[in-house]
This record gives C-alpha cells, sequence and structure tokens, in this order.
C-alpha cells in the first residue's frame, strides 16, 4: 500500500564533513590538573561574534517563515519541573535515564534544564487555557536545550533549537504542513535535504507491534549488545534505531511496524504523504525511524542532508512527529498536536561546510577619524547622528595618529572617512575623505549627515561640491 521507497538500514560511517573537530581530551579536566579554572564546561561553547553572521541567517530565515505561516512565537523557560521532561519523554529513554541535568533547586524541588521544549510548549497551552482559542494553536520558539550527552562533532550539551508546534487539529495536513514549512526553511538557506518519515501509529497498535518485536529479537538475543539488550527489555521501539551493526543486520528480517498500523492510522499516514507529493517535497521512507521520545505517536520524522550518508544521528538537521497524546498526559483536555525541531548548530554548520559567511552585521561604509579631545567630543555627538541616521560609523578610538586611523579605514574597505582636527572643531566644519580617490572636502558639520546619506545613497547626483575649498592631505 505505500509507495516503495524504503531505504536499507544505514552504515554507520563517520560524518562526512567534520568542520571543527571537537576536542578530544577533557579540557575541564585539563585545566583544573594545570589550575587554570576557567575552561569552558566540556560540550558547552561560546558563538563568537565572527560565527554571528551565519547564526543570524538562520535565525532570520526561521523567523521570517514562522511568521509567513502565522506561528505565533513563544519564549519558554529554560527551567521546569523535571517530572514535566520524565513523565513525557519517557523513563526508557536516553535523554531521562542519562542526558538530563537534574537537580534539587534551593527550594527543594527537583528540577531539570530543559532537554527540549514540546512538553513546555504543551504545558503551556495548558497552563495558558489555549485549548479555548481558535485551534490550531500554532506556536514556534526557539532558545537552547541541555543534555548531559558524549560531546563531539555536531553533539553539545548545550545546544539552540528552533521549534514549531500546532495544537489541536488531527488533520494529516497539519503534519504535512509542518514538514514543508521545515522544508521551505531550509530550501531558503540553500540547503538540500531529505525528509525520512514514519509512522508508529496509535499507542494500542504499537504494543501489538511490539509483542511481535520482542519476540523476534528475543530468539536473537544472544547475538546483541548490552546496550540493545537493555532496550529490548525497556524501550523496544529503540531497538530499530540501534546503531550496532548485528541488530541493523537482523533489522531486515524483523516485522515493520507499517504493517501493524490500524486502518486509521494507514490513512492518516497515507494522506500525510499525498499531501507532501502534491507540493512536492520529496520524502524517503524510513521503516526504521522511531524518534526514541515516548510522546510520539502516526507520523514521525526526521530531515537529513541530502547527500548526507552518515548513520542519521548526527547528521540529522531536525525531527518531529505528532503526539496526540501528550496534553493529556500532562493533565490537559486530549489534544491532537504535532511539531517539529531542528538543531540550529547542524545548520550553521551545514552552512559552513558550503562556505556561506554572511557578515555578522551591516558593513561600515563611513570611517569617523579624529585628532584630539575636543574632536572626539564632538564626535561623540556626531556618532549619534549617523546612528539614527541608520548609518553606521565605524572608528579607532584607540588610535591617535591620522596615519593609523586612516589605515585602519582602509582595512574596514570603508567609502567615507570623516576627518575631525582642532581646527576643524574650531570652524564647525568636518573634513570627508573619498577613500578610493583620496579627494577631500571640507563641509559644515551640521550638514555633514545629510551630505553623507546623499553620496552613499545618491553619489552621482552629489558632484564633490566647489563651494568647499579643496584640502588634499597628503596619501597615508
Ligand atoms: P531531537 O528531537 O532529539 O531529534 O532533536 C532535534 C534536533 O536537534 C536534532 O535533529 C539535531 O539537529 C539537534 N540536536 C539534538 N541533540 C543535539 C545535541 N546534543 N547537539 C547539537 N544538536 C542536537
Amino acid at each position: 500500500m505505500y509507495p516503495k521507497k524504503k531505504v536499507a538500514p544505514q552504515k554507520e560511517s563517520a560524518p562526512k564533513k567534520v568542520l571543527k573537530e571537537e576536542p578530544k581530551k577533557d579540557l575541564e579536566e585539563e585545566a583544573e590538573k594545570s589550575g587554570k579554572t576557567f575552561e569552558l564546561l566540556r560540550g558547552f561553547r561560546d558563538i563568537l561574534p565572527e560565527d554571528q553572521g551565519r547564526w543570524n541567517l538562520v535565525r532570520d530565515t526561521i523567523r521570517s517563515i514562522a511568521e509567513s505561516y502565522s506561528f505565533d512565537r513563544i519564549d519558554l523557560p529554560i527551567l521546569e519541573r523535571s517530572d514535566l521532561f520524565q513523565r513525557t519523554i519517557g523513563k526508557g529513554t536516553d535523554i531521562v535515564e542519562k542526558e538530563m541535568y537534574v537537580f534539587t533547586d534551593p527550594s527543594n524541588r527537583s528540577v531539570a534544564l530543559r532537554p527540549e521544549a514540546t512538553a513546555s510548549a504543551a504545558r503551556a497551552y495548558i497552563s495558558h487555557g489555549m485549548l479555548d482559542r481558535p485551534q490550531p494553536v500554532k506556536m514556534w520558539y526557539l532558545g537552547p536545550m541541555f543534555r548531559h550527552d558524549r560531546p563531539q562533532a555536531g553533539r553539545y550539551r548545550q545546544f539552540y533549537q528552533a521549534g514549531f508546534e500546532s495544537f489541536g487539529v488531527d488533520e494529516p495536513i497539519v503534519d504535512a504542513q509542518l514538514i514543508v514549512i521545515a522544508h521551505q526553511i531550509f530550501k531558503q538557506l540553500g540547503l538540500d535535504v531529505k525528509v525520512e518519515i514514519n509512522s508508529i501509529g496509535t499507542s494500542e497498535c504499537r504494543a501489538a507491534y511490539l509483542t511481535e518485536l520482542v519476540s523476534y529479537f528475543r530468539a536473537h538475543r544472544s547475538k546483541l549488545s548490552e546496550d540493545d539488550k537493555r532496550r529490548l527489555q525497556k524501550n523496544p521501539l529503540r531497538i530499530l534505531d540501534s546503531k550496532e551493526e548485528v541488530t541493523r543486520e537482523l533489522l531486515q528480517g524483523a516485522p515493520q511496524i507499517l504493517d501493524w498500523l490500524d486502518e486509521k492510522s494507514k490513512e492518516h499516514f497515507m494522506k500525510v504523504l499525498e499531501f507532501l507529493e502534491e507540493v512536492d517535497v520529496p520524502y524517503v521512507l524510513n521503516p526504521y525511524l522511531v524518534r526514541g521520545l515516548d510522546y510520539y505517536t502516526h507520523s514521525v520524522f526526521e530531515f537529513v542532508l541530502a547527500d548526507d550518508t552518515g548513520d542519521g544521528s548526527q547528521s540529522a538537521l531536525g525531527g518531529g512527529g505528532r503526539y496526540d497524546g501528550l496534553v493529556e498526559l500532562l493533565g490537559g483536555r486530549a489534544t491532537p498536536a504535532c511539531g517539529f525541531a531542528l538543531g540550529l548548530e547542524r545548520i550553521v554548520r551545514a552552512l559552513e561546510a558550503k562556505g556561506v559567511n554572511p557578515p555578522e552585521r551591516p558593513q561600515p561604509r563611513v570611517f569617523f577619524a579624529q585628532l584630539g579631545d575636543a574632536s572626539r567630543r564632538v564626535g561623540l555627538k556626531l556618532y549619534e547622528e549617523f546612528r539614527q541616521a541608520g548609518i553606521p560609523v565605524a572608528e579607532a578610538f584607540g588610535k591617535n595618529a591620522l596615519k593609523g586611523q586612516l589605515e585602519a579605514a582602509n582595512k574596514l574597505g570603508v567609502e567615507l572617512t570623516l576627518i575631525l582636527g582642532q581646527k576643524e572643531v574650531l570652524d564647525g566644519t568636518i573634513i570627508i575623505r573619498e577613500m578610493e580617490s583620496g579627494a577631500q572636502e571640507i563641509v559644515d558639520v551640521k550638514k555633514v549627515v545629510g551630505l553623507v546619506k546623499k553620496k552613499l545613497e545618491l553619489d552621482k547626483t552629489v558632484p564633490f561640491s566647489d563651494t568647499a575649498s579643496a584640502l588634499i592631505l597628503p596619501n597615508s
């Protein structure tokens, strides 16, 4: 009944493009031994100014697409009660078992740094009575998540996710549109991403399937790794995304969840696929995709770089699915819902691999060179006027000599430098220097903002004034 586009279980292999290898050694331990105590915690990182261009591009793209699909921004707390995650993500999952930052706060309450935000979004939906608003309630968020996982390239202990959640409608079009939204984000960023999709049905049909799956693997128990034996006992669905070679081979003959879906689940899934075909979003059926968290039902999906042949873990740029039981599980009225989250570090890394490197902010086109304290005082005010006019101005306040300042201006590649010496301060004038030609003119300081604005935007209509006395300084 399904299009025959199944993928074979993927072999484990190293991610193709490892751009910035994570330090192999534990810097924390090393630093402590050497007495240098203020190293970064392992798995945590600074996102430096030079990387902000790419980050801004990703954040701005996500925001503009969220708004264009009428999703409203929600900011959720980073710290929540730990049972919010334990109850929803599931006890047998890696996140809850091994990766959560849980601690007791000063009020003696067990709290956790959020490992993901879907449970928080569902909690907010209930806390704020959003069930009474027109459905679906569509919200998006962006912020840091925390998982005490083994750090490696593309895997951090603090990482950023942007998530989209749609509450209140069980129609397959919701699942499909969420996938379309993610697809549009990747498309706008210039990333070629494939959608892997599966259905894990309702908890009832999953239970019947799991009985079958467990009995299949029990027959091969002796071949399984300790980890997979544990999974088989605690959370057998996780066997499907095991990275163990033996398990992957065994999976080829294992029962597949798609064959165990009830009619309603099959119909839901088929409709999602039909919608995707309708809007030309290419997808690949992956019968081994289960997404690891307990709250998922029906559609589950992941976004992977199209040219990726990795193991599908560090390479996934995002993932999501339907979670029709989550709101009820948290004490709200039964509310169908669906959503996805994107991993920003991985998206930024993919852009870096493609050589995308936009400037972190608009490049300044004007430089302000000052000569002496009186000029600095005027300069401070002038700087503010330029800022209000929307013209970014660069400076080198630490340098005194004109030569050094002009060198700095040249390095920045600005078009104009404003030079303010003591004489100009006394005369109420300022020099505008065109960097390329070296031509200079003296103008009334009160008019300089307007003149610069014209020069930069309507350059050709404002020739160098011949009313101003020409003063050519020696080229630096
Ligand atoms: P998940 O819901 O756990 O699949 O997470 C969604 C996305 O977040 C993944 O596809 C990754 O892109 C990203 N992600 C998850 N865990 C990490 C991590 N430890 N470090 C960096 N990115 C992560």
